[in-house]
């Protein structure tokens, strides 16, 4: 069976999709981190979003792949462990650049598909219901207000000691919600047989517990 959880930045996928996964054994793969480490491959050779040419031949050229350490997703650029560079603001904004180009998905989608059809997976990402696995048996989308969004990952930023502004990051999510949900290819929208879970009011064991009793209903 194969879950697929869908939403826009900072409503929660992946804090909730880990969880449900290690509660009930599945392999969580966050396909975000996979457009991250190509952005992240993009920035370290000084390329510029708008250079579609050059990001295409990078993503031809490079080689992004996923191991799993103790249920941990490890992320590989040319086989190194990148996972410690590919959470920044600026690989945030150069992903949801880079990820309007078709090459770039096309290359990086059969990755997702191989897990999904070797394991039993809860994916979390802009595309998985409508796109990366249309038929996966249980599809969420997760939402939340811009408001609570970027409250959330203004805090998540701060308790790690990074210097921001709220206002900034709200800014950026607004334009990373534009791009994401208006682009041409794969853009972000709920699946029609998705279910929508507004996470603005509830805390994180509510969401899991949701979506565990939306899998059970599933599964029965
Ligand atoms: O989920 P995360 O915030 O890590 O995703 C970063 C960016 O990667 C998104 O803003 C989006 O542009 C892109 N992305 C995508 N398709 C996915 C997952 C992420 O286009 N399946």
């Amino acid at each position: 069976m194969n879950i697929a959880i869908d939403g826009p930045a900072g409503a929660g996928k992946s804090t909730i999709a880990k969880k449900v996964a290690s509660d009930i054994g599945y392999v969580y793969v966050d396909t975000g981190a996979i457009y991250r480490t190509l952005a992240l491959a993009c920035i370290r050779k000084g390329i510029t979003a708008d250079d579609e040419r050059n990001v295409c031949d990078i993503c031809k050229n490079t080689k992004v792949d996923i191991k799993y350490v103790d249920g941990e997703q490890i992320m590989l650029l040319d086989g190194e462990n990148v996972n410690a560079y590919i959470r920044s603001e600026d690989v945030s904004r150069m992903t949801s650049s880079i990820s309007v180009y078709k090459e770039v998905r096309e290359q990086l989608i059969d990755l997702q598909r191989y897990i999904a059809e070797k394991e039993n997976v809860i994916m979390d990402g802009r595309d998985i219901g409508t796109f990366v696995l249309p038929n996966a048996e249980v599809k969420v989308y997760l939402n939340a207000s811009v408001e609570t969004r970027a409250k959330r990952r203004y805090l998540e930023q701060k308790d790690k000691g990074v210097e921001c502004s709220l206002e900034d990051i709200e800014k950026d999510i607004k334009e990373r919600d534009y791009r994401d949900m208006h682009r041409d290819i794969a853009p972000l929208r709920k699946a029609d047989d998705a279910v929508e879970v507004d996470t603005s009011y509830m805390t994180i064991d509510e969401v899991v517990m949701k979506i565990k009793d939306i899998i059970k209903e599933k599964a029965e």
